[in-house]
């Protein structure tokens, strides 16, 4: 064949191609279209997942009459006028495609009017071919109808999935911009039932209540207000705002991930990358903080016109964006000490240990038997306390604990305390888990791990599996107190373990805790020391169903009381539950 331009209906469908991939992108674009008309309100009918039926109304500035036929010529825009206006597009399109690209590939109908003009127009594409124009009564704004998706592109119909996942994509780009624009109403209807819907009344947290349930969107928590980083030169602050989950809330997959930068959706790793990295040791090994996260920067420093569907972005300065991002959730989930208040409303999840003052602190002390000097029956570890900090000050460290008066122990399983502002439930297996591990690590930071020689070396059989990781991990295992040598084989001589282990049989733990980081299938990285002592901490831990005596309890509560991060246990779960004096009166029906 020689050379030969192609036919521009070949060629328009060609470029379609790279704009619509699937209903989904229909909705974007034309949801984008909305937005930038200054649109208050944008309704969006899908039926049939998009294959059917796509239809998209706003109430924004419409489109003056003789500009209707205008507007779905290729690279006919009204948002961008010279190549210096690239460097600072402020609108979501500008590449003046979509709707050529749209009416290319489907039978469209698109009705318009400015508020300025007293009747619209309404205009019908079908293949791209323009079959009708005339003048329309209609409300001010858009409406656009997209009928029979890819009728003309067998190809791409092909490919397209069950109406379902088809609708779960429209689904999710309605999500993100109500998300992005949390003052506009958004309206979704999936095959004529109401399917998400925003009251675009300017609040995030609202819509993250229709997003993820009122559950959820409870347990996040807002990103704090950062000073905004400055890079020497030329100035170029960068902002980050929006909600970020606490470390009790945790997903196996990365989809409750959402980044928008400068109120665009985008894809990016490297933003991904930040959060997971600020939420490093806050969660469990393999899974994925929620958040929903807002960088603004200067429009220049940002190319959005990287990909047709302008949904990946560059970065002048990368390593900038990804350190403020990192920064600002970072301080924002250290800060919120995660103590799930029970039913409290959002937004009192921070902050709310009151400063205590020393005499309400002193009145307290004596109340609270438990929390001076004790002799302990919580095995080796109690005759070695943390830095005790008594007599100094009585004020709660900005993620510490006031201190709490044990009243008992429910189900075998919690610890019911009362503190200056209200009722705490503690989970006595995370609670200890978190009081060795601050044990274990200011041990480790001092070099003076407590171990313990046995009496008689014990023989450990152990798989293949838990070998590897015992040879792999020899220097930290040493490091915290195990004294283990070969003995043929897969076979090893267990001379001494960490202190904390001596209430267990010691060569079971030993195989528990290799078994566990065995199965962990991640190869063992960079913090895998950590993961060994998160997993010896677990092993040695009280269990639930065990019950303690009143003065174990007093012994983990204070010992609770004097760690540095208290409210979660070393996997970031939750140590505790908090309900407030003023929670308590409320329910009751006391104010
Ligand atoms: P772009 O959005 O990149 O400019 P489009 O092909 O999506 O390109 O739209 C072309 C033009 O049509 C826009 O620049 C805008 O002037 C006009 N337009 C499209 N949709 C709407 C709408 N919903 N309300 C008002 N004007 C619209
Ligand atoms: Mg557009």
């Amino acid at each position: 064949m020689s050379i030969h331009v192609l036919p521009p209906e070949v060629a328009a469908k060609i470029a379609a191609g790279e704009v619509v991939e699937r209903p989904a992108s229909v909705v974007k674009e034309l949801v984008e279209n909305a937005i930038d008309a200054g649109a208050r309100t944008i309704r969006v009918e899908a039926r049939e997942g998009g294959r059917r039926l796509i239809r998209v109304s706003d109430d924004g500035n419409g489109i003056p009459p003789d500009e209707v036929p205008v507007a779905f010529a290729r690279h006919a825009t009204s948002k961008l006028s010279c190549v210096e206006d690239l460097e600072r597009i402020t609108t979501l399109g500008f590449r003046g495609e979509a709707l050529a690209s749209i009416a290319a590939v489907s039978r469209l109908s698109l009705i318009s009017r400015p508020d300025s003009h007293p009747a619209g127009a309404e205009i019908r594409f079908e293949g791209g071919e323009q079959v009708s124009l005339g003048p329309k009564g209609a409300p001010t704004g858009t409406t656009v109808a997209v009928e029979n998706l890819f009728y003309n592109v067998p190809a791409r119909l092909k490919f397209l999935k069950a109406p379902a996942t088809e609708g779960g994509h429209i689904h999710r780009v309605v999500v993100n911009y109500a998300l992005a624009y949390p003052e506009l109403r958004f309206h979704l209807t999936l095959d004529q039932r109401v399917a998400f819907q925003t009251s675009g009344d300017g609040n995030l947290h609202s819509v993250l209540v229709e997003v993820m349930g009122l559950e959820t969107a409870r347990q996040m928590i807002e990103i704090s207000p950062q000073a905004p980083a400055t890079s020497p030169q030329p100035p170029a602050p960068i902002s980050v705002s929006g909600y970020v989950g606490m470390p009790s809330l945790h997903r196996a997959q990365r989809d409750r991930l959402k980044f928008f930068v400068n109120r665009r959706w985008v894809n990016d790793r490297s933003l991904g990358a930040a959060v997971t990295q600020a939420y490093h040791t806050f969660l469990p090994v393999g899974r994925h903080p929620v958040a929903v996260i807002n960088v603004t920067l200067d429009p220049a420093d940002v190319d959005v016109n990287v990909h047709p569907t302008k949904s990946e972005v560059k970065f002048r300065d990368q390593r900038q964006v990804f350190s403020v991002v990192q920064k600002a959730v970072r301080s924002t989930v250290v800060s919120a000490a995660p103590v799930p208040h029970v039913g409290s409303s959002f937004g009192h999840g921070r902050a709310h240990d009151s400063v205590v003052s020393p005499e309400e602190a002193e009145r307290w002390r004596r109340l609270t038997p438990g929390s001076g000097r004790s002799a302990t029956q919580l095995g080796f570890e109690a005759q070695r306390t943390l830095p005790d900090d008594e007599g100094t000050s009585f004020q709660p460290a900005a993620d510490g604990l006031p201190l709490l008066r044990v009243v008992g122990q429910i189900a075998q399983t919690y610890v019911v305390a009362e503190g200056p502002d209200g009722l705490y439930l503690v989970d006595q297996h995370a609670a200890h888990e978190r009081v060795l591990y601050e044990l274990m690590q200011a041990d480790r930071v001092s070099a003076k791990v407590a171990s313990q020689q046995l009496l008689e070396p014990v023989a450990v059989e152990l798989t293949p599996a838990q070998a590897a990781v015992l040879e792999a991990e020899a220097a930290t295992l040493a490091e915290i107190g195990f004294d283990v040598e070969p003995f043929g084989g897969t076979t090893f001589r267990l001379r001494a373990v960490p202190d904390i282990l001596l209430k267990t049989d010691p060569a079971t733990a030993l195989a528990d805790i290799l078994a566990e980081l065995a199965e962990g299938a991640v190869p063992l990285s960079r913090q895998s020391d950590e993961r060994l002592i998160v997993t010896v901490c677990k092993r040695a831990a009280i269990k639930a169903g065990q019950t303690l005596s009143m003065q174990e309890m007093q012994d983990l509560i204070h010992k609770l009381e004097r760690c540095s991060a208290p409210r979660t246990c070393p996997h970031g779960r939750p140590t505790m539950l908090h309900l407030s004096a003023a929670q308590l009166a409320r329910e009751f029906g006391r104010m």
